[in-house]
């Protein structure tokens, strides 16, 4: 398939790059593979793509590079890309613990996974510069039962405006057609509907204004560290215990959560010993008449979603739920909130006072937090 089109090339470098900002498990090494193979076999570009993460394991930080330029030059530049002209965020929930926004421009063309509106996350995460395009990729990966980096390839594919749906299609079955050839069609699927989202909207344009930003907002969306060199704990020693209330693992899960029906469970235990992050909440009480560890249920601000529990749970006291069908839930306060007021029992998961305990015990500790 060959056509033509002008690469948007608006840096000094000559490259167009585009870097995926994701955790693992949502594919977006995989993604951003195929967004390298686009370049290189279809687009007749140079092309590179390398992806980089940590411990590989579910739920950690993953970004993907890509770079084209055009046939005529060398693409020598192999380091991470630092000023993406498209940057794809695979969850919306990273927005709140990285700077992921930090080297956008004006002319960054921004697509997010999120069921908000492009007027709403620009206000919600203080978007305000870009051009925003959303997407509730989850939401239609389940109706397609495609994965969600397939939906996101079509969106980005959308959204870079220069390639035509078909070529998308046939990247997508020449890929993920020849490894899994069960799935192609609901891969498809998913890849059309999310290029097809794309295609009716038009990018919204972030401006400061539009980002509600006040004066107390870090426009440049940096991190700022509280430790230091000079100032760190003797030992590089991480003062914070096991897991604590100030923890915020939401950018770590997939969309699904534990819900705990309390009714249910016979305080077996077992969810506790497969879960690897001690997230349920045992108290001292009665079960049948007996003193007994009873189980309050997951506190979620641990939990990082890998469903373990669900899977051992032998009552179904644990079944799988959609994370946005709970915006009730603590893990969504911001963490100031959970420090500063008490929650009272909710009816599918811990406390998250019960933890605020052992928080606040452990602020007292010579070394300790904050
Ligand atoms: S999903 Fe279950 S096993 Fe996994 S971290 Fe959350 S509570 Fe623990
Ligand atoms: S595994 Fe299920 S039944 Fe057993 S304690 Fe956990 S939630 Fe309750």
């Amino acid at each position: 398939m060959s056509f033509d089109f002008t690469l948007p090339i608006t840096k000094e470098s000559g490259y167009f790059e585009i870097r995926l900002e994701s955790i693992g498990g949502l594919g977006a090494n995989l993604c951003g593979k195929m967004l390298g193979e686009l370049g290189a076999l279809y687009l007749k570009l140079n092309a590179l793509s390398f992806s980089s993460y940590g411990s590989e394991k579910r739920g950690s930080p993953v970004k993907s590079h890509i770079r084209w330029c055009s046939m005529d030059r060398f693409l020598r530049l192999c380091s991470p890309v630092v000023d993406p002209d498209m940057l794809g965020i695979f969850h919306e929930a990273l927005l709140k613990n990285y700077p992921l926004l930090a080297d956008a421009t004006e002319h960054t063309c921004i697509v997010l996974h999120t069921n908000l509106s492009p007027e709403a996350a620009a206000k919600t995460y203080h978007i305000s510069r870009g051009k925003l395009f959303c997407i509730p990729a989850l939401e239609i990966a389940m109706a397609e039962k495609s994965r969600i980096n397939m939906v996101m390839l079509g969106a980005l594919t959308a959204a870079l405006g220069f390639v035509p749906l078909e070529m998308a299609e046939q990247l997508c079955k020449n890929t993920v057609g020849k490894k899994y050839p069960k799935l192609i069609k609901a891969n498809l699927n998913g890849l059309r509907r999310g290029y097809e989202h794309i295609s009716r909207q038009a990018p919204f344009i972030c401006s400061p204004e539009a980002a509600a930003i006040s004066s107390d907002i870090n426009t440049d969306n940096k991190q700022t560290f509280t430790w230091g060199y000079k100032n760190a704990p003797i030992g590089g020693v991480n003062p914070r215990i096991g897991s604590t209330v100030s923890n915020d693992l939401s950018a770590s899960r997939e969309g699904y959560i534990p819900l705990f029906i309390k009714d249910r469970c016979i305080n077996c235990g077992l969810c506790d010993s497969a879960c690897p992050d001690f997230v349920f909440q045992f108290l001292p009480g009665i079960y049948k008449d007996r003193n007994c560890m009873v189980n309050m249920g997951p506190d979620y601000s641990h939990c990082k979603g890998c469903l373990r529990c669900v899977e051992v749970c032998p009552t179904n006291a644990l079944v799988t739920a959609l994370e946005k069908d709970y915006p009730d839930k603590p893990y969504n306060q911001p963490n100031k909130d959970l420090l500063t007021s008490q929650f009272s029992y909710t009816e599918h998961g811990a406390d998250a006072s019960i933890t605020g305990e052992s928080y606040f015990t452990e602020k007292q500790v010579g070394g300790g937090v904050l």
